[in-house]
């Protein structure tokens, strides 16, 4: 079965700061399933190192309706990269045929039940980040870091 997943959650060093969000628990995870790694923000064009960037309001499905924004935390408009960014995921999901996907919890693309608040001071607020709404769109089952028992249950992975 492939899964799509963060890259970071795999260790890659894709995050806005260089770093990583690496989950040791997804170890044994990688002996049963084929990983499809992918960064949302880099394949949409930004660069890594990035400027971090936030939802000012409501949440990656409004920002796909075109009724909400993505900025960074010096003011600049990354809606278009983000967008693009989740467009080009769902690109290799179809590929690969990927019927789940795990992906980083808070983020403003990955973020699958809670993303941060757009106050840029560590705040979240309920709802899904930019690829993780064009994903679910699409039927894509998704789950994060934070509940990878649900996952094993549900698609009965053993
Ligand atoms: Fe990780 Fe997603 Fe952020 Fe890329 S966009 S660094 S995969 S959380």
């Amino acid at each position: 079965m492939n899964v799509l997943i963060s890259a970071c959650l795999l260790g890659v060093n894709c995050k806005y700061n260089g770093g990583n969000n690496k989950a040791d628990m997804l170890e044994e995870l990688m002996d049963k399933v084929t990983f499809i790694p992918v960064c949302p923000e880099q394949l949409g064009g930004l660069t890594t190192p990035r400027l971090p960037s936030e939802i000012k309001a409501m949440d990656g499905a409004a920002v796909l309706e075109g009724k909400a924004n993505v900025i960074s935390n010096k003011g600049e408009d990354v809606t278009v990269q983000f967008i693009k960014g989740a467009e080009e995921t769902l690109r290799i999901a179809k590929l690969y045929n990927c019927e789940a996907a795990i992906l980083k919890q808070r983020s403003p693309s990955c973020g699958s039940k809670e993303i941060y608040d757009g106050s840029f001071q560590g705040k979240v607020k309920p709802g899904l980040g930019v690829t993780a709404a064009l994903l679910a769109k699409h039927g894509i089952k998704l789950y994060s870091e934070e509940n990878l028992k649900e996952l094993t249950e549900q698609l009965k992975i053993k």
